[in-house]
């Protein structure tokens, strides 16, 4: 089933870049499905949704709210994971390809392909709702020491590279003033259908924020001496000189992990990483820091129920 999801998944964008990977993960399907419930209640989505005013931008300065560096935080509020695990979650999204299904699309891989209509009614959805985006930064100085968020805090983000995540979600994002974590994997830039190291670097330069996510999308739990050299190290350097910027967050492929891996992220510069929808560690919560996948079949409703559900009181 994994097998075969991933393969589906792949589609003409990654053969065309002759890779033998796909983009994250399969048990998130599951995840996601359980989190996605079927009776979206309208409760949810604020009364703010209604108002057709609110469509003008937001303010960007949002995102770009001044967050420590985080070197300049304390080890001690760093190694206290219960005080960590104590503070109520962000809700994290984690989007991939942004277009319109295809007929070969598989069921499962629309969870991993939101249509673009779709996409501007999620991001629209968030706007309304008065949701504002955060960077890892702020998430990791909220988590680490408390430090004060925008109301209605998220965060989103885009793996895998996809080139329609800078044509097609970047456009929609900079009409409301959010910004996005792209977490990349270096083998695919410059490829047909993935973003070059041009457009890489303006993300950057725009003030998103850019993570790293491998250099081919291995299985992070698979990894022996050198393949952290060659799947972290050598991929982070390529993006710190692409963006000019010290990259500090990585995003594990199919978001998987293993507790082995947390110290040598660490060594490697990685102050926190991403996972997917299952539990944070308990002595590592700023390794296995929670996300959802916006699933291609979501309404902005049943966006938002899973949200709530999956972010609140967990
Ligand atoms: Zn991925």
């Amino acid at each position: 089933m994994s097998q075969r999801f991933s393969a589906l998944l792949l589609g003409t964008a990654a053969l065309a870049a002759g890779l033998a990977v796909s983009s994250c993960n399969t048990e998130k399907a599951s995840a996601s499905e359980s989190e996605a419930p079927a009776n979206a209640t309208a409760e949810a989505m604020s009364g703010a949704a209604a108002t057709a005013a609110e469509e003008k931008a937001a303010t960007p300065a949002d995102a770009t709210t001044s967050a420590p560096d985080p070197s300049t935080i304390p080890a001690s509020a760093v190694g206290n994971a219960a005080a960590i695990l104590a503070r109520p979650q962000v809700p994290i999204l984690c989007y991939h390809q942004i277009r319109d299904w295809r007929a070969k699309d598989s069921k499962g891989a629309k969870d991993y392909i939101v249509p673009v209509d779709r996409f501007k009614e999620q991001i629209k959805m968030l706007a309304d709702s008065g949701y504002h985006t955060i960077l890892p930064d702020q998430l990791y100085a909220y988590l680490t020491t408390g430090a004060k968020l925008p109301s209605k805090p998220v965060m989103l983000t885009f793996d895998d590279t996809d080139l329609d995540q800078f044509t097609v979600a970047k456009p929609t994002l900079d009409k409301y003033g959010y910004k996005a974590v792209y977490f990349v994997m270096t083998v695919s830039l410059g490829r047909p259908n993935y973003m070059s190291k041009a457009q890489v670097k303006q993300l950057s330069d725009e003030g998103n924020i850019i993570g790293s996510h491998t250099w081919d999308h291995h299985n992070v739990k698979k990894y022996q001496g050198q393949d952290w050299v060659t799947q972290v190290e050598k991929p982070t350097k390529t993006l710190e000189e692409i963006t000019g910027k010290k990259i500090n967050y990585f995003a594990y492929p199919f978001g998987l992990w293993n507790p082995e891996a947390i110290p040598e992220l660490k060594k490697r510069g990685m102050v926190a990483a991403f996972v997917l929808a299952e539990k944070r560690d308990q002595q590592d919560p700023l390794f296995t820091i929670r996300r959802i996948i916006a699933s291609g079949y979501w309404s902005p409703k049943t966006l938002h129920n899973s949200i709530v559900q999956s972010f609140d009181g967990k």
